[in-house]
């Protein structure tokens, strides 16, 4: 195939996949194309008053603590916010949850820093090596901790072991619906607050993308899973659950001859886990700015231990290109240590990456949301120019996922 012909995103959309299928591709065939029209105003339909506000719809249900009627009840309105803009093959996947006896009650983050000095090797999650400031991370497991009586009564229903279950639906491919991207978020929080960052804004985002494709003038030529997972908060449980269950059933056409696919053949694996809150490092007492930091960016991590790394790594790339193409006002940088969300079981069978607002070991292992598993994780803890970085990054997926399935606009 000529390069320039990779150089067309509407017409490449199938060639591009193949080429980061490809470990041959030159990376450089694959980056730095032109910005595609229908792409562009497909993502034009992203919208910060509509994100904002299906965040603020997922925080009715409190922390959405797992094994809780909370998190249950959110499920259902995820389901039924799904159905409603028109996202079609709406399924649920069901595994069990044994809750662990709760560990002893403590509230409060740390309030001071610890300095790492001049050479000192610490390391991190993922791989990561952490510099400069360092605030300990101490999930508050505390309902007291929550000042708001109204949300405190909201998140006392206990949690129990039992039946669980993630819900996803699903675009179907009119070239290759046996073939898909997995775009995925967690639906579970915790720490008593509303789980306005970790993780509704990454459920937000998948669901706004749900709605977008499903528009009826949408055609793609690849299918596109949009999972929200279940059980994350305690070790990727309804991730796993998924993987495990649906990995055996890839690219099988049932009943023959339908040409439906129950499970598509995945291609990659796309996570979005807190999108919102970069103010930079904490200083020595412990306090992190208010502020969105002027500098704030999306960063978009592959773990180079997975054995698909070299394709992640190339996945990665191609979205920080995106995000060039299509994002109206923050950056995306590329790391290799993903870690600590549900794209770490897939990284093994596909090509996984993790898009958030901060590294997850270097930055946010170090200290930088000072609202991460607290009660503060509320909706009014953050401010336009948090939400529009979250937009930034449904603007960069949407762009990259959109170009990957061969996206256009019906005349
Ligand atoms: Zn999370």
């Amino acid at each position: 195939m000529a390069a320039n012909q990779l150089l067309v995103p509407i017409f490449c959309g199938g060639l591009l996949a193949c080429a980061l299928l490809n470990d041959s591709q030159a990376i450089s065939q694959v980056l730095g194309a032109q910005p595609d029209s229908q792409v562009k105003a497909l993502v034009g339909r992203l919208d910060l008053e509509r994100y904002k506000a299906t965040i603020k719809g997922l925080t009715q249900f409190g922390d959405r603590q797992q094994g809780t009627d909370r998190n249950r009840a959110a499920l259902d309105w995820i389901e039924a916010q799904l159905k409603s803009s028109g996202c079609t093959n709406i399924e649920r996947i069901g595994y069990v949850y044994n809750a662990p006896a709760p560990p002893p009650q403590r509230s409060g983050a740390a309030t001071q820093a610890v300095a790492i000095s001049s050479g000192e090797v610490r390391k991190g999650v993922g791989g990561s090596r952490l510099r400069g400031l360092v605030l300990p991370q101490m999930p508050n497991n505390d309902p007291a901790a929550q000042t708001d009586p109204l949300l405190r009564a909201l998140n006392a229903g206990p949690v129990n072991s039992g039946p669980s279950e993630d819900v996803y639906c699903t675009k179907v491919g009119a070239k290759y619906p046996n073939e898909m991207y997995i775009v995925g978020a967690h639906m579970d929080g915790r720490g008593f607050g509303e789980a306005a960052d970790d993780d509704g804004s990454g459920t937000a985002l998948v669901m706004e993308l749900a709605r977008i494709f499903s528009d009826p003038d949408v055609v793609t030529e690849r299918s596109i899973r949009f999972v929200l997972w279940n059980n994350e908060e305690s070790g990727h449980v309804g991730s796993r659950a998924y993987v495990d269950q649906r990995a055996p059933l890839q690219g099988k056409e049932s009943p023959p001859g339908s040409r439906r696919y129950p499970e598509p053949k995945w291609l990659g694996m796309i996570q979005h886990d807190m999108m919102l809150c970069d103010h930079g490092m904490p200083g020595p007492d412990g306090t992190v700015s208010a502020e969105q930091r002027r500098e704030a960016d999306i960063n978009i991590e592959f773990q180079s231990t997975a054995k698909f790394a070299d394709r992640a790594m190339k996945l990665a790339f191609f979205f920080r290109d995106a995000n060039e193409k299509y994002a109206t006002d923050y950056p995306a940088a590329v790391g290799p240590h993903m870690s600590s969300t549900d794209s770490t079981e897939f990284m093994d069978h596909v090509p996984a990456i993790s898009l958030r607002e901060n590294e997850r070991g270097m930055q946010i292992g170090a200290g930088w949301n000072p609202h991460y598993h607290q009660a503060t994780d509320r909706f009014s803890s953050y401010s336009d120019k948090d939400f529009r970085l979250g937009l930034n990054a449904a603007q960069t997926t949407l762009g990259a996922v959109a170009e990957l399935t061969g996206a256009s606009l019906k005349k």
